[in-house]
């Protein structure tokens, strides 16, 4: 980790968690160097699962989406991965609409599939 590390979110859909971490055991060297934020159970799979540092918010249906929106409004992420299941049903839609929107208001870089995130990762753009 660097002296000022930037914050990345990590949000997966149940349908995705698998994907999630798949993408983060392949690109852990480069999420280790940065500070990571999660929804709780997708941060609790990649603490466990991937062996990353991980700041849990709250579940995603319980606002965990709502208070993520929260921190890229004032600035503090630098990207978004969120992978969303499009098959699923999901009682917190419009926290996620809210998440989404509130990245596009403010220009913050955000994948919603595996690919686009390690396109980003890869690109070395963060
Ligand atoms: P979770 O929340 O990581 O707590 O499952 C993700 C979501 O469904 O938004």
């Amino acid at each position: 980790m660097t002296d000022n590390p930037k914050t990345l979110a990590l949000i997966a859909h149940d349908g995705k968690k698998a994907d999630m971490v798949a993408f983060a055991l392949s690109h852990k060297d480069v999420l280790d160097r940065y500070l990571l934020v999660a929804t709780n159970t997708t941060g609790q799979l990649l603490q466990e699962k991937c062996g990353l540092e991980v700041q849990r918010m709250l579940s995603g249906p319980l606002g965990g989406d709502a208070q993520i929106a929260a921190q890229v409004a004032v600035g503090e992420i630098e990207a978004v991965f969120f992978f969303i299941d499009p098959l699923g049903k999901h009682p917190h839609d419009p926290d996620i609409q809210g998440l989404l929107r509130i990245c596009n208001v403010h220009n913050i870089p955000l994948a919603t599939n595996a690919a686009t995130a390690s396109f980003i990762i890869s690109a070395q753009a963060l």
